[in-house]
């Protein structure tokens, strides 16, 4: 049965929940095309509350900011993965809201997030769910359970809610970390992954219109410093081929299962083997995605757009090799002084094919993503030389 959509044209409110720097490149994106934009974020200084048409500052779940952004929004998207599903159920009574909250959930904790994976056949890292005290005795308590944790040390211990760039993961090495590594962590549900032997890590961005069209961007190869993106490389050969064509499968797979509407992340590992194991996902567009601005002809923004207002998806196009340098507030700060100094900007665009990104944030904070660094080329050796080149300005490690 095929499905008949009615677009919402340029000129139509679009609304998103978040106002941090994702929904700041949503609202750009979405204003190049004509739309008007509102922003629900309870910072009156929020990113991209600053550039929107509408700024609610209420928090998420306050009903008076929810139903103002209701009335001036034909269809309403998230940027921020801690918004609760709440607010996006509340709002889909009266009008649109992708991606739905039920997926939302689903990406919001990573036991559900890990079932789900399972249940669409795609290989996770080993893993076993603690939710209480007594379930972490009791697992204990069982030989044949014990067995199995044992056989994930030494591993990671990670919140299942509300974690994000490393926060809330602890690595424990032996029993005793264990225990002592979950109390640490507020005794709160968690999930124990076993630390796998990664020879890279990558992701994929989909995008899924309400009909079940999907398309994809190129699968990024990322480099992660610290639990936080530092580097995203994309070009042709990148990723080898039939690795590529497993992710975006999985990524796809994995999309459809939700009957996800929205612009999807799915983040994996490589393994010293060659086997590709999915990580996690993320219900918005994504840091790793941040190159499809300068080097696609569709952005993951614009992607986000198209799919909130059931415009037509078009499979989106490198048009040039890409590296993406993450900018942290560290760089503020990369001076022996430890006095905050503006990077050398200047010098770095004077570097060809470099495109600076910042966020208008105002204050710069060690681990804060403060903007990124798209560098295109004609070749991938090009792009790399170029990025290393202004790594080496911007007082980064080479890559
Ligand atoms: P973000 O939301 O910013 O992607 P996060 O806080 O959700 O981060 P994860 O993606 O789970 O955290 O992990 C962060 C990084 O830690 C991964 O990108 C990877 O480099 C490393 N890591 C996580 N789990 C494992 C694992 N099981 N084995 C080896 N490395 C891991
Ligand atoms: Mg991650």
């Amino acid at each position: 049965m095929s499905v008949v959509l009615k677009p919402l044209l340029p000129g139509s409110t679009l609304g998103v929940l978040g106002g941090g720097q994702l929904g700041r490149m949503w609202v750009h994106t979405a204003q190049r095309m004509g739309y008007r934009t509102a922003v629900l974020d309870p910072d009156a200084q929020s990113p991209a509350g600053l550039v929107s048409h509408h700024h609610i500052h209420t928090d998420y779940l306050d009903a008076a900011g929810l139903q103002q952004l209701a009335a001036v929004c034909q269809a309403v998207t998230t940027e921020f993965e801690n918004v609760p599903a709440d607010a996006l159920a509340q709002l889909a009574v009266t009008l649109p809201v992708s991606p739905a909250a039920s997926a939302v959930a689903v990406a919001q904790d990573r036991a559900r997030e890990k079932a789900h994976f399972v249940k669409c056949g795609v290989p996770v890292a080993p893993y076993v769910v603690m939710d209480t005290a007594e379930q972490l005795a009791d697992l204990w308590a069982d030989a044949a359970n014990a067995a199995v944790i044992d056989n994930l040390l030494p591993g990671i211990l990670k919140t299942s809610r509300m974690g994000y760039d490393g926060k809330g993961q602890l690595r424990v090495r032996t029993r005793e970390e264990l225990n002592a590594g979950w109390a640490k962590l507020g005794s709160v549900p968690c999930v124990l992954e076993k630390m796998l032997p990664l020879t890279s890590e990558c992701s994929v961005i989909v995008a899924r219109g309400r009909d079940g069209a999907t398309v994809n961007l190129p699968v990024q190869r990322n480099l992660h410093r610290d639990g936080i993106l530092a580097v995203t490389e994309v070009f042709e050969g990148n990723v080898p081929e039939a690795l590529a064509h497993q992710a975006i499968t999985a990524a796809k797979a994995v999309a459809q299962a939700l009957n996800y509407v929205g612009v999807l992340c799915v983040e994996f590992f490589v393994l010293a083997n060659g086997e590709l194991v999915v990580n996690e996902i993320a219900p918005r567009p994504h840091n790793s995605g941040h190159y499809s601005q300068d080097a696609c002809d569709v952005s993951q923004f614009e992607l986000q757009v198209r799919t909130m207002a059931d415009l037509p998806l078009t499979q989106p196009r490198l048009h040039s090799p890409a590296v993406m340098l993450n900018l942290l507030g560290d760089l503020w700060f990369a001076n022996a002084n430890a006095e905050q100094v503006e990077p050398a900007w200047h010098q770095v665009l004077a570097l060809p094919g470099t495109h600076l990104h910042l966020y208008g944030k105002r204050e710069a904070r060690v681990g804060r993503k403060m903007g990124h660094l798209n560098i295109t080329a004609a070749t991938p050796q090009a792009a790399r030389a170029v990025a290393q080149q202004a790594a080496v300005l911007l007082g980064l490690a080479p890559f």
